[in-house]
């Protein structure tokens, strides 16, 4: 029987300043006999990166990193995970190997007329990010594992939800082919909107629902976000990358065909910044928290968070949160055990939106 987790604290940091939003959390658990873990979901840009660095040093006051996972390879999630590789003792590196895969997927790939090693070429140098983490763990000698559907870790205290190795394979080949021209993020001035931009509104009330299934804007990057349910004691967490409804979905099948409630959820970070392009009342029924964080950049507005996913998820029963309380200051969710931090205030909910964009 392995110690029981007792309290948590988990940090979601503010990622970018733009229109563009990433992902960079901290968190760390207790176990009942005082022992600290502390693992890393994504990194942000190398920004963010440098402020996940200062934070687990100053606030966590550790220089040791449990385990690192890379939800999937997009800079605004993966860049700033080479800070807190370089710069802090991480025991575990948990990613997608795309190029491991690259014998599993040459079919695809025929008519191009690609051997093996060429392949295995195209992809390390189109997932720069994600070949650049590689890298150092193998420099550093830091053990990589790929977070598969079906895997756990520390005593089942995190457990992977999805994707499943036949899905992330059939994913794969359709991987955009340059996303190394991809705008880098960070503290860009140019990149602040002036909120000038005019949406087009529609009413909702909180029984008219204008939420609707099946309007994804497919994307095969995101969808092989690796979906991790996190046991904290009596609190389940559940984080989800940019993954949209298709790869949530065969998550929560997963979860029911293993006995895994998620619609008692203590936490819920909502996918993909907020986007409407990634969730639909379907899935927001089967994956329910009192409590749903969004990350998203201050200058994401409006098109990050979705106003109309905000209200679905307020129908659902959730307080929603995002990180508005400035760049260097994360939102911090704890476990009833652990007190304030000195400095943090209570970030405020979001009200339910009489108007929605159209
Ligand atoms: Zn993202």
């Amino acid at each position: 029987m392995p110690p029981q987790t007792t309290n948590y604290e988990i940090d979601f940091m503010t990622v970018g300043a733009g229109e563009r939003s990433g992902d960079a959390i901290a968190l760390r658990v207790w176990d009942n006999t005082g022992q600290q873990q502390v693992f890393v979901i994504d990194g942000g840009t190398k920004e963010t990166g440098k402020l996940l660095v200062q934070h687990i040093l100053t606030v966590y006051g550790t220089n040791v990193v449990n385990a690192v996972i890379s939800t999937h390879p997009d800079g605004d999630h993966a860049s700033g995970l080479t800070e807190v590789l370089e710069n802090l003792d991480v025991k575990l590196l948990m990613m997608h190997q795309p190029w491991d895969h690259a014998a599993d997927i040459k079919a695809s790939f025929e008519s191009d007329g690609l051997t093996h090693l060429g392949l295995q070429r195209k992809i390390k140098a189109e997932l720069g990010y994600a070949h650049e983490l590689k890298k150092i763990a193998d420099r550093k000698k830091i053990p990589i594992v790929e977070p598969f559907e079906g895997g756990q870790w520390n005593g089942g205290l995190f457990r992977v939800l999805g994707p499943s190795q036949t899905y992330y394979e059939s994913l794969l080949p359709q991987f955009r082919d340059m996303p190394e021209t991809k705008e880098p993020l960070g503290l860009i001035p140019g990149l602040i909107k002036t909120a000038t931009e005019k949406l087009e509104m529609v009413a909702e009330a909180f029984n008219i629902e204008t939420l609707t299934d099946g309007n994804e804007h497919f994307s095969a990057e995101n969808n092989t976000s690796t979906i991790l349910l996190f046991n904290l004691g009596q609190d389940k967490v559940l984080f989800t990358g940019d993954a949209d409804a298709d790869a949530l979905t065969l998550a929560a099948d997963y979860a029911a065909g293993n006995g895994i409630s998620l619609t008692d959820l203590k936490i819920l970070q909502v996918p993909h910044h907020g986007s409407k392009q990634n969730v639909g009342p379907t899935i927001l029924d089967r994956i329910k928290a009192p409590h749903a964080h969004i990350s998203v950049s201050p200058g994401a507005a409006p098109k990050h968070p979705s106003k109309k996913v905000i209200n679905a998820l307020i129908r659902r029963g959730a307080r929603v949160f995002t990180n508005n309380a400035g760049l260097s200051s994360p939102a911090c969710y704890r476990s009833a055990g652990v007190p304030a931090r000195p400095g943090y205030t209570d970030i405020s909910a979001h009200p339910f939106y009489n108007e929605v964009e159209v």
